[in-house]
């Protein structure tokens, strides 16, 4: 009864009745007429195809919407996809005045040992066994093994490992065995508005995009260079686009403050949303950065079609629930069956190509810079923009990982026990896309509840979390 209430009151400010409890209640103000032509205008221009790829924003949209979202969303509540174990005390290494924001809605809620599926919890219980063990060991000569030489081999192992693994990698992703690092509930801690915001969000923002600046200069690149290579541009393109959906979750499940004794309520925030995308006060450029969030959808959704082979091999397990893993398995190679078979996907093959000296030398800087990228999530000040500035950054960068690692054939078959994924990377790989693929739902959302006030369709991502 109460989202009835919020929710016709949500549509009658979207219909542009002037009526001053409306304002008062969610604190946005009536939409005068201009705003929503605005939003005609805004996503008229994505009727277009995509900047280098060879399918529209419809077909997207269609594959997205009805195939893809719905199985995705399930997806990522499953046990296995819904722990990563992160450090999110890292030091910040690019400046000391990281202040962590002390907002409320910053704060992460941390996740008990005994919330955790039993493989989770195994891993820490085998530690521990171990450790027991080498005591007993000590104890015991003749049971002694002399494991020096084969401690020196492993640890040659593990470095050539770790330098194979590097010269893939294109992020750092956090040290699981480090004290620091926990395991965190990214169901209990959704992606939402936080009021992180400038000055210190746009100091991480600006690094951000200076990266995407492969000249020395100061100037900050909020956009591709005059010119700049296919490269360059994709990598702003990524950026961007990821800055979109960022962008579109705040405005997407935003919190209303209650007025006169009424509790506050999350939920869509259009004036929000418009305020950043419209080309009136984006200068032009909001309909672009939204395309940008398609262009960065179809290069994960490549990755995925890529890895899909070495995927299906994977088992998920969770430990908690024998149904349920298997439903998780079910549901990924589910998932990736659409994937694979989607006809436009995006041509990692473009780039990086041309004087080989030149294309290694192109494809390190952009390892090196996005490296840097996944370092600068360290300095976000809000705990929960960090958490989900981390998982969707690792994300991004497994996808390249796997787009331009060179150890997966060209009819996709990973080269045997030379290609590999972390548990880690592939978590972050589909909660990563399942954001993406959640924005697009919400700019569907957002369009539908400002061209055609209908009650159902405008609620229907209002949430009850409080
Ligand atoms: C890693 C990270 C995670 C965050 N997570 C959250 C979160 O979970 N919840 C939350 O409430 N806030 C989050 N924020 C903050 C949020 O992204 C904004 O920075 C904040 O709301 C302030 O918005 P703003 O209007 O000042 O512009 P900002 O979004 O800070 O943008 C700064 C400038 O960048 C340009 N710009 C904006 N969008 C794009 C784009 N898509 N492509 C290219 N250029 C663009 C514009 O010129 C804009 O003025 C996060 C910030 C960071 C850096």
């Amino acid at each position: 009864m109460k989202y009835l209430f919020v929710g016709l009151l949500f549509c009658i400010v979207l219909s542009n009745f002037t009526i001053v409890l409306g304002t008062n209640l969610f604190d946005f103000k009536p939409k005068p007429n201009r705003d929503i032509a605005n939003a005609e205008k805004c996503f008229c221009k994505l009727s277009e195809e995509v900047d280098d790829c060879g399918c529209k924003i419809e077909q997207i949209d269609r594959l997205n919407n009805y195939q893809i979202h719905p199985r995705i969303n399930g997806l990522v509540q499953k046990d296995y996809f819904r722990f990563i174990k992160l450090n999110l005390n890292k030091i910040c290494q690019f400046w000391s005045d990281d202040a962590r924001c002390s907002l409320k809605d910053c704060h992460i809620k941390a996740c008990n040992q005994e919330d955790l599926p039993a493989s989770f919890r195994k891993i820490i219980s085998l530690k521990e066994n171990q450790d027991q063990v080498s005591g007993c060991e000590q104890t015991n000569p003749l049971g002694h093994i002399n494991s020096s030489l084969s401690d020196e081999s492993l640890k040659a192992f593990e470095d050539m490992k770790k330098y194979d693994d590097a010269q893939d990698s294109f992020c750092e992703p956090d040290d699981e065995s480090n004290a620091q690092a926990e395991y965190l509930d990214l169901v209990l801690n959704p992606e939402r508005f936080t009021g992180y915001k400038a000055p210190h969000a746009h100091k991480i923002w600006n690094s951000i995009y200076r990266e995407n600046c492969f000249e020395n200069t100061d100037r900050v690149a909020y956009g591709p260079e005059k010119n700049a290579c296919l490269e360059k541009r994709f990598f702003y393109r990524l950026v961007s686009g990821l800055h979109t959906s960022i962008n579109i979750h705040l405005s997407a499940r935003f919190l209303h403050k209650g007025v006169l004794g009424q509790p506050d309520v999350w939920g869509p925030n259009p004036e929000e949303f418009f305020k950043r995308f419209d080309p009136e006060k984006t200068n032009g450029l909001g309909p672009q950065w939204l395309k940008n969030l398609y262009f960065i959808y179809l290069v994960e959704l490549r990755a995925l079609a890529k890895v899909a082979p070495y995927l299906e091999k994977e088992t998920f397990y969770a430990g908690r629930n024998q149904q349920e893993d298997e439903d998780t398995k079910t549901a990924v190679v589910d998932i990736l069956k659409i994937a694979t078979s989607f006809q436009h996907h995006f041509n990692e093959t473009n780039l990086f190509r041309g004087n080989p000296i030149e294309a290694k030398k192109l494809k390190e800087e952009f390892q090196t810079k996005f490296r840097n990228i996944t370092r600068i999530m360290d300095c976000v000040g809000c705990d929960k923009c960090r958490l989900w500035g981390k998982v969707q950054t690792l994300a991004l960068g497994t996808s390249l990982k796997i787009l331009f690692s060179g150890k997966i054939s060209s009819d996709n078959q990973p080269t045997k026990n030379l290609f590999q994924l972390s548990r880690i990377e592939i978590v972050a790989l589909f909660n990563g896309f399942a954001r993406l693929s959640n924005s697009i739902t919400e700019i569907e959302n957002f369009r539908e509840s400002l061209s055609n006030c209908k009650l159902n369709k405008g609620m229907k991502n209002q949430n009850a979390e409080l």
